[in-house]
């Protein structure tokens, strides 16, 4: 079938996709089942596609393909640079498609579409350039060894990665796998959220269109429990490339372990954002606001405890009351929007649920927002909750919404416990004008990506990725291509 035969419009955009078929071996094909998954608006809870629930048959037909293609494919033999230049052409054409794909993100997460465009469009294209400009720079050494011999080391791809990814970024955390991996001449077989699989699709059918052979990239859609745990157990798998939520994780990493695959993993985050009262707060204040709302909250990284001295607490809790209160929520499509809705019913129904712990007492005092939006879709109002104890759920775990909880210190060490005090590491701010406790802090913050006096910049050239239970191994820079290498010595008598 062809990608035009069916266009679902929805707002302006048009889904220009084939519903209820898998890409695999560089073609559309049907899937093994007859399960459909519905894919829904969250600004209006209406369907814009169905896409098929992938089988587990569905699912070795992918690695099939794919371990084809690696075995005796092109691709893991050409010249780095050959690689890398299909991976420019990726690139550009992401670009030339850009406001497609933008669109479609936008329908299918609630992303705001400025936000849409601007980061998940671009930072998509600049994974892509930025690792084929990487490829042709993967490198052995020569090594001084004993003896009149040779020793040398050779830096191979692995084989077969699975891509395992959320729904809160889809494009961009799919691609910053899908792009190291290449470069490094492994082939993927991606799974997307199930929510959010439409940008995988088309990104799957633009790199065919930039010259990738055929069963380098397969999509699979569908639910965690069927197809992603065919993908995570299949022995055909060479590494698990995995991001979503601590628990699911866990349960990867173990079902990966029986097969002695390699697993990186993303997970959750609790991040805290320390405002020192030597801090320019009119930046603290709008970093501190931005770094909760970002993506309706929907973002592993958000500053969502934030932490403020006591001699500027008042102040700066009146200005993220303020910003939090007039942020302009809405539809999606709409340029102006900054917050739009959640990406499904189940995604506020969760935060609603958190909301739910303030009850009186010692529990926390809603000082903004608490509520969805008496509106059509799944909207919640950005919220605040202030007095709330250092061991209520509110602040130890994961809400994975627009809740910001903001509670009061007085010493930089007491900061810094407070700030380390959750068993999740992802990310940290910090906002000072002191230059020796900006370092200080960073280096006493146990987490992956610090901010200094900003929060929430990503940068493909800096590695990302967690300490503590927010996982392991590195996405972004150069690290990112460790994880799809392995290094194989040769020894040659001389
Ligand atoms: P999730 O863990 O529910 O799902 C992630 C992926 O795993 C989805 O594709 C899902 O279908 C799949 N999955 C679910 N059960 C599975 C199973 N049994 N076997 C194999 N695969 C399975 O996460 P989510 O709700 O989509 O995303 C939100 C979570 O992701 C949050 O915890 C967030 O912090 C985390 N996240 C982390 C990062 C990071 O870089 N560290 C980035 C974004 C999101």
């Amino acid at each position: 079938m062809s990608t035009s035969d069916t266009l679902v419009e929805a707002h302006s955009a048009q889904v220009a996709l084939p519903p209820g078929q898998l890409y695999i071996d560089g073609q559309w094909q049907d899937s093994t089942g007859t399960d459909r998954r519905d894919v829904v608006d969250p600004s209006t809870g209406r369907v814009v596609m169905t896409v098929a629930e992938a089988t587990a048959e569905d699912v070795d037909r992918a690695v099939q393909a794919a371990r084809r293609a690696f075995d005796s494919g092109p691709w893991r033999t050409m010249s780095p640079r050959d690689r890398g230049a299909i991976l420019h052409r990726a690139a550009q054409l992401i670009q030339e498609n850009a406001e497609e794909l933008a669109r479609l993100e936008s329908l299918d997460t609630g992303k705001p579409i400025a936000f849409s465009r601007m980061i998940d469009a671009n930072t998509t294209a600049e994974h892509f350039s930025y690792f084929a400009g990487l490829a042709g720079a993967i490198e052995g050494a020569t090594r001084g060894i004993r003896g009149p011999g040779l020793g040398y080391t050779r830096r191979e791809a692995l084989g077969v990665v699975a891509a395992i990814t959320p729904f809160n970024f889809p494009m961009i955390l799919s691609t910053s796998k899908i792009a190291p991996a290449l470069a490094a001449g492994n082939t993927v077989v991606h799974k997307p959220a199930e929510d959010t699989p439409l940008t995988a699709l088309r990104i799957a059918e633009l790199l065919t269109e930039a010259g990738l052979p055929d069963g380098v990239l397969n999509v699979v859609t569908g639910g965690g429990a069927v197809a992603g745990d065919a993908l995570s157990r299949h022995t055909g798998v060479d590494r698990i490339a995995f991001t979503g939520s601590t628990k699911i994780g866990s349960m990867i990493a173990a079902t990966a372990a029986a097969n002695v695959t390699p697993v990186t993993m993303e997970l959750g985050g609790k991040s805290a954002n320390i405002v020192f009262d030597d801090a320019d707060l009119d930046e603290a204040i709008q970093a501190a606001v931005s770094g909760f709302v970002f993506n309706t909250g929907q973002f592993c990284m958000g500053g969502t405890r934030l932490l403020v001295q006591r001699g500027v607490y008042d102040q700066v809790l009146a200005g993220v009351v303020a910003g939090a209160t007039h942020v302009p929520v809405g539809d999606p499509l709409d340029e102006g929007t900054v917050v739009g809705p959640m990406a499904g019913e189940r995604h506020l129904q969760n935060v609603e649920r958190f909301v739910a712990l303030v009850d009186g007492e010692g529990t926390g005092r809603i000082v903004a927002g608490g509520k969805r939006l008496d509106r059509e879709g799944f909207y919640m109002a950005p919220t605040v909750v202030v007095d709330v104890p250092n061991d209520s759920r509110l602040v130890q775990d994961e809400i994975f919404g627009p809740v910001l909880t903001v509670q009061v210190f007085d010493t930089e060490e007491e900061a810094i416990a407070l700030a380390n005090s959750t068993p999740y590491g992802l990310a940290a701010g910090l906002h000072t004008q002191n230059l020796s406790r900006a370092h200080r802090v960073a280096a006493a913050l146990e987490a992956g990506l610090i901010w200094v006096n900003t929060y929430g910049i990503l940068d493909v050239a800096l590695p990302f990725g967690g300490y503590k239970a927010s996982g392991y191994g590195r996405e972004n820079g150069p690290e990112a291509l460790d994880e799809y290498l392995q290094t194989k010595s040769v020894y040659v008598a001389l």
